[in-house]
Parts: structure tokens; sequence; C-alpha cells
């Protein structure tokens, strides 16, 4: 696990590292949910984005990434071909 030291500002807004905001695919005005249990905040991206293509179309997570059917048709396909 990542970790980063960040200050909350005096507006409550928090900024996510941009290689973190890279690796989700994370972009400006994603939705995101905010949750809370045991004093432990967590902030998990609303609507996945694909993290091949980028878009949040018809994304499916896995292992905690998002990824189209149409990347993992290809991901699929181009390993089959390397068998
Ligand atoms: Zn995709």
């Amino acid at each position: 696990m990542d970790r980063n030291y960040k200050k909350l500002s005096s507006h409550g807004s928090i900024n996510i590292p941009v290689a973190m905001r890279r690796e989700m695919g994370l972009q400006g005005g994603d939705p995101m949910e905010v949750s809370m249990k045991d004093g432990i905040v967590t902030v998990t991206p609303y609507t996945p984005r694909c993290l091949f293509c980028e878009t949040a179309e018809g994304v499916h997570r896995f292992m905690g990434k998002g990824i189209c059917e149409s990347c993992a048709k290809a991901v699929m396909e181009k390993i089959s071909r390397e068998g």
C-alpha cells in the first residue's frame, strides 16, 4: 500500500497524489465516494474508469482497478495469441 501524508485544506479538501490518480485512471471532476468506518475514511471512485482507454462505459472492477469489456477482450486475445 502506498502511503502519502497530506494536509486537509481549510475547506476540508485533500489532494490525491498524481501517481495514484494516473494508476487509478482518475480525472478531475470524476465523482468519488467517501465513506467512514471505525475512524478510517475511504475514498473510492464512484464510477470507475478503464485503466487502459479511460472510458467510464461498461467498466468492471478487477483487483481494485477498472477495465472495460473491450480492453479485457483485447488482453485475453493477446494472451491467447502468445500462448
Ligand atoms: Zn478500456
